[in-house]
């Protein structure tokens, strides 16, 4: 998938200045913002793709390696994907959004905390028969000392005399009366004259945690676990948000899996084609025997019924389907040669390869027609 250009996105020039920015994004938000185009999906993606390039360009270092290296200068750091995805994106959102909606978005009182998500990695053993991990996730959580008011234990946060606890002021511009954030509390309509020392007036920490995560079995790639209240700690003593964990399980050295089927590929010698044979196949639960039948052709498709994935969300388990591929044998001696030749010799091409036979006379007819 090729992304847009940041800049193209906002629809402003490399040059532009950051004011120039917020207003481009602000624009360009509130055009598709999902308040205003419910369950309209293309405007949901405009919207993230919007946010995505003023979290890059709004910030000088990442704007900077942006304009050097492209997409790939800045790949992991945007809100798409890793842990605090979530947490940088409603920044942003309360930063512009605070005085266009008037306040919302978490100014001036208690607010929840940002989701999380965490991106799991699982091999395909521990996607299907199901596992628990411990995870470490970095997160702001509630200050325990001031219990996430931000002011020293024993003291109160007071009523912001500016904007008399509103979080936002009316300002005089020629005809407008403009709704601003309120400048002396930053929108939060209270003053902390004495912070507390552990969180220095923020009423959250940072922090590692673990965790520890059961992922069910059977989950796959696209799958989500939802942890509530693991997410980033709330403002003023607001709710945590969640922690969102994402399945995405690593590629496996046998077997492709697809839903609740399990897919290999066999290699087998021209020998067990044409004479048949047993041959072992790996399963998750250890090797099988498979019986190969005389005159096996490349490319059958043998089924192991309920050798795949029991879906998570429940249900009969899946197949493992193994494909068998004939391999032409390779470093040949005189010898061998020899033998190959001699037995070339005594085969009957339209009775022993009745396939190719038909091909060439439908390939001959095929010219004819065509008069070449
Ligand atoms: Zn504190
Ligand atoms: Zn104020």
């Amino acid at each position: 998938m090729s992304k847009r250009d940041y800049y193209e996105i906002l629809g402003v020039n490399r040059e532009a200045s950051e004011q120039e920015l917020k207003k481009a994004y602000r624009r360009v938000a509130m055009k598709f913002h999902p308040d205003r185009n419910p369950d309209n999906k293309e405007a949901e993606e405009k919207f993230k793709e919007a946010s995505e390039a003023y979290e890059v360009l709004s910030d000088s270092q990442k704007r900077a390696a942006y304009d050097q290296f492209g997409h790939a200068g800045v790949e992991g750091q945007t809100g798409a994907g890793g842990a605090g995805g979530f947490g940088s994106f409603s920044d942003i959102f309360g930063d512009v959004f605070g005085d266009i909606f008037g306040g919302g978005g978490g100014r001036g009182g208690p607010s929840r905390g940002s989701d999380l998500r965490y991106t799991l990695e699982l091999t395909l053993e521990e996607a299907v028969r199901g596992t628990t991990v411990k995870i470490k996730v970095p997160t702001l959580v509630t200050c325990t000392t001031c219990d996430g008011s931000g002011a020293k234990p024993g003291t109160s946060p007071t009523t912001c005399q500016t904007c008399g606890g509103h979080g936002q002021v009316r300002m005089q511009q020629g005809f407008f009366s403009v709704q601003q954030t309120c400048p002396t509390c930053r929108g939060t309509g209270k003053i902390i004259s004495d912070p507390c020392r552990q969180c220095g007036g923020q009423g959250r920490i940072e922090e590692t945690k673990t965790l520890s995560v059961k992922v069910p079995p059977g989950v796959d790639t696209g799958d989500r676990i939802r942890l509530a209240g693991e997410g980033e700690g709330g403002t003023d003593g607001g709710p945590s948000g969640d922690l969102y964990v994402q399945v995405s399980v690593k590629e496996h050295e046998f077997f492709q899996r697809d839903g609740k089927n399990l897919y290999c590929e066999v290699p087998i010698s021209i020998f067990e084609a044409c004479l048949g044979g047993e041959l072992e196949v790996p399963t998750l639960d250890g090797r099988v025997k498979l019986k190969v039948p005389t005159e096996t052709q490349t490319g059958k498709l043998f089924r192991l019924r309920g050798k795949g994935v029991t879906p998570a969300r429940g249900g009969s388990p899946g197949d493992l389907l193994c494909r068998v591929v004939v391999e032409t044998p390779v470093n040949l001696d005189t010898k061998q040669k020899e033998l190959l030749e001699q037995l070339r010799d005594i085969t009957e091409h339209k009775k022993h390869s009745p396939k190719q036979s038909s091909w060439f006379e439908g390939m001959k007819n095929f010219f004819g027609d065509m008069k070449l």
